[in-house]
């Protein structure tokens, strides 16, 4: 059988770090939506008995080094299923060290695949302990929509819907290294900390004005990308309700109400910048597109 999936990426509305934990990991406090940007991921099961992924960028590595690779081989570990053979195929669209946990909603997208291919042989926790020995960000990535994410990311809980309008992404040529950002956060002398009951109370209460005027990623403090400020500027000219960086960075994006401003923004960014996208939110981390 041969499944398609939309994984979709991820964008943080508000990321915070509350302390560094004993065992070096960090204990976190992020919003996270899911937005209409997305790779699609193809799985198709044969009985090579083999286990291949390949990738659209020749970036991003194929086989044992891509996340995708270890979610499909700790399923079929975890689950004691035989893998008789699986080819993965991902045609990327995310940009990759972007901030946006492209790698991360591949291998949910395998995750979810491959346990709607097995009459859904673990259940929503099941796959939320498998997802978070894969990386922090795939038990959201497998859930998705709006949600607040803490201690490493891997305790989820559901926050309603918001109707945020349009987002623009910006990804600027350089890269950041997720590593080298928390060891700023660690060695930094001083961290102003976000307001994260105001931004959770305009949350429930439907308040976009609060949760727009909360939205910030304390990495900004820490971690220079030099764009950003070019960027954050053409998203406020254009009347963005808020900027912010995404995750690790670099990505910046900007939430508009108005689409013609959402537009105009993205236009005048693709004079600068290659990788601009418009997106819309979406209720989920992974879609499944076809089925054959
Ligand atoms: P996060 O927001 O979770 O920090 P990110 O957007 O910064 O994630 P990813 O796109 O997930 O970063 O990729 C990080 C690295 O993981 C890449 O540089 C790449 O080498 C490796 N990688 C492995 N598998 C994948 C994949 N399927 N897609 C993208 N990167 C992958």
């Amino acid at each position: 059988m041969t499944l398609t999936l939309k994984a979709y990426a991820k964008l943080n509305l508000m990321l915070d770090i509350l302390s560094t934990l004993p065992n070096g990991y960090h204990d976190l406090f992020m919003v996270m939506q899911s937005v209409s940007l997305y790779d699609l991921v193809t799985l198709d099961e044969n009985d090579s008995g083999a286990l291949t992924v390949s990738c659209s960028d020749p970036a991003i590595p194929a086989g044992e080094g891509n996340l995708a690779y270890k979610a499909a081989r700790r399923f079929f570990d975890e689950t004691g299923l035989p893998m008789t053979g699986l080819d993965i195929h991902i045609e990327k669209h995310i940009p990759h060290a972007a901030g946006l946990a492209g790698g991360s909603a591949d291998a949910a997208a395998v995750l979810v695949g491959l346990n709607r291919l097995h009459e859904n042989v673990l259940d929503t926790r099941e796959l939320i302990r498998v997802g978070s020995a894969i990386g922090s960000d795939v038990p959201f990535c497998a859930l998705g929509g709006l949600m607040l994410a803490q201690y490493t990311g891997t305790l989820l809980s559901f926050l309603p819907a918001l109707d945020f309008g349009k987002i623009v992404i910006v990804k600027p040529d350089c890269s950041v290294s997720t590593g080298e950002a928390y060891k700023a956060f660690d060695t930094a002398e001083r961290v102003r900390h976000l307001d994260k009951s105001g931004m959770l109370q305009s949350i429930l209460a439907g308040d976009l004005d609060g949760v727009y005027r909360r939205v910030d990623n304390v990495f900004e403090q820490f971690i220079d990308v030099s764009e950003r400020v070019i960027i954050k500027g053409i998203l406020r000219r254009h009347a963005a309700s808020c900027a912010c960086m995404s995750g690790s960075g670099p990505s910046v994006f900007g939430i508009f109400s108005s689409e013609a401003d959402a537009e105009e923004a993205a236009r005048t960014l693709r004079r600068s910048f290659k990788n601009v996208y418009v997106c819309d939110c979406v209720p989920r981390g992974i879609e499944t597109v076809d089925s054959q």
